[in-house]
């Protein structure tokens, strides 16, 4: 296993669509376990592939409490089916933009399909903090990042400013 280097904006490559993935071979069990092992190195609860540099519609999510057990979820191909009218609210960070954090508006529940790292085909209905966490996720595939939540200019004045942001050790959860 391993923990990689996260990449962090204005890297380009964040803002680029990921492709599916036709098999889960070894290679791609091995990202998974890397992209884990590199959530929990960070402190985050979910990391999209493309936020290590790969282009594959991968992501993992542990939205488990703190100090309890670790329930990793690994989700190939998601793609999200179904939305609840109700909508929840939360202020999100990401891994890929230090000290940011942007309250959002997500539909509160949803049901994703998936394929799990058996090669199966699955479906999971997700509540609140795992709809967030899944939707600002799969957001990530999309090379769709919170801050083009922000109009155009509060965008460009927080990129400039992270643009000139060094310290790329400090932790976002
Ligand atoms: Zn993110």
């Amino acid at each position: 296993m391993a923990i990689k280097d996260i990449i962090t904006v204005p890297n380009e490559i964040l803002k680029k669509t990921s492709t599916q993935i036709e098999t889960v071979d070894n290679n791609i069990k091995t990202l998974a376990k890397d992209m884990l092992e590199t959530m929990y190195q960070h402190k985050g609860i979910g990391l999209a592939a493309v936020q290590i540099g790969i282009l594959k519609n991968l992501i993992v999510i542990d939205v488990s409490e703190k100090d309890k057990e670790k329930n990793p979820l690994v989700f190939i191909n998601p793609k999200i089916k179904r939305f609840s009218d109700e909508i929840s609210n939360y202020e999100e960070g990401c891994l890929s933009i230090p000290d940011t954090f942007i309250e959002i508006e997500r539909p509160k529940f949803c049901v994703v399909e998936y394929i799990g790292l058996d090669g199966k085909k699955k479906e999971m209905e997700c509540d609140g903090l795992l709809s967030t966490c899944l939707q600002h996720e799969c957001d990530h595939l999309e090379g769709k990042l919170i801050i083009d939540f922000l109009s155009k200019l509060k965008k460009e004045v927080l990129i400039k400013k992270l643009s000139k942001h060094k310290n790329s050790n400090r932790i976002v959860v």
